[in-house]
C-alpha cells in the first residue's frame, strides 16, 4: 500500500493561553505499518514543535502512551493508524486524571492510588536463607497482575474512576490483588483493611471495561472480585 494522506484531530490545550481545549487538524502522509505514536513524532518534527506527548519505549513496554484514539483507550505505539480503517484520526488525552498539556494528563494521582495499596512483597520474617518457594500453581493466581505497565488505560475507562477521583481504581486493585494472592507475603489483613471500603473493592462497577482495554492482559475486575470473596469468607469465619 502507498501512503494515504490522512487528517489527524488532535485535542490541544496549553493552560498558557488556553481556557478550555480545542481540537486542531493536521495532515500527514502515512504509509503502511506506521503507528499513531509514529504519526504523532512526525507531526510534532515536521509541523508542529509545540505538540505535546508523552512516550517513551515505542515498544509497548513502558506504559507512557496511553491516549484515546477514536474513541479507543490504547497505547499509541501499538496501535496502526491503518487497522483503524478511518480517513480521520482523533486523537484525545485519557480522561480521568487531571489535563496538563495536549495528550499529556497527570498520572500522580493514578500513582498515589498505586501507592496506597503498598504494591511490595511483605514476607514473613526473617526471610528464608534462600529463595522463597513458590509452587507454580500457587504462582498462577498472582502472575497475570505482574504484567501490569501501569500505564492507565483502564483508569481512563473505568465509570468509577470517572465519578469519585478517589476510588482507587483498576490498577491499583489489580496490584493489590497481586500481593494478597501472593502465598510468600503475610500482611493480608492489613491489605484487606485498605481496600475493604467505597474507595477500595466496594466501588468497582463490575463492567469490565478495564479487562477488554488492558494492553497487557491484567484481569483487574476478576482480581476484585477475589479480593471481595476472600473479605467476605473472612467475615463468615469471624461469625462462626
Ligand atoms: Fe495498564 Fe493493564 Fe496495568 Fe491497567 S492493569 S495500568 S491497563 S497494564
Amino acid at each position: 500500500m502507498t501512503a494515504q494522506t490522512m487528517t489527524f484531530r488532535i485535542l490541544r490545550f496549553d493552560p498558557a493561553q488556553d481556557e478550555t481545549p480545542h481540537h486542531q487538524e493536521y495532515t500527514l502522509d502515512v504509509p503502511e505499518g506506521m503507528t499513531v505514536l509514529e504519526a504523532l513524532l512526525r507531526l510534532q518534527a515536521e509541523q508542529d514543535g509545540s505538540l505535546a506527548f508523552r512516550y517513551a519505549c515505542r515498544g509497548a513496554v513502558c506504559g507512557s502512551c496511553a491516549m484515546v484514539i477514536n474513541g479507543q483507550v490504547n497505547l499509541a505505539c501499538r496501535t496502526q493508524v491503518h487497522g483503524l480503517g478511518a480517513d480521520t484520526v482523533i486523537v484525545e488525552p485519557l480522561p480521568n486524571l487531571p489535563l496538563i498539556k495536549d495528550l499529556v494528563v497527570d498520572m500522580e494521582p493514578f500513582l498515589e492510588h498505586v501507592r496506597t495499596v503498598q504494591p511490595w512483597l511483605q514476607p514473613a520474617q526473617p526471610e528464608p536463607e534462600r529463595e522463597h518457594l513458590v509452587a507454580p500453581k500457587q504462582w498462577a493466581e498472582s502472575e497475570p497482575y505482574t504484567n501490569c505497565i501501569l500505564c492507565a488505560c483502564c483508569h481512563g475507562v473505568c465509570p468509577a474512576a470517572e465519578r469519585d477521583p478517589a476510588y482507587l481504581g483498576p490498577a491499583a486493585l489489580g496490584q493489590h490483588y497481586r500481593f494478597l494472592a501472593d502465598v510468600r507475603d503475610i500482611a493480608d489483613e492489613t491489605r484487606v483493611a485498605l481496600v475493604d471500603n467505597e474507595q477500595g473493592v466496594w466501588g468497582c462497577d463490575m463492567v469490565w471495561n478495564c479487562v477488554e482495554v488492558c494492553p497487557k492482559g491484567v484481569p483487574p475486575t476478576q482480581g476484585i472480585g477475589k479480593t471481595r470473596a476472600h473479605i467476605r469468607r473472612a467475615q463468615r469465619a469471624r461469625k462462626k
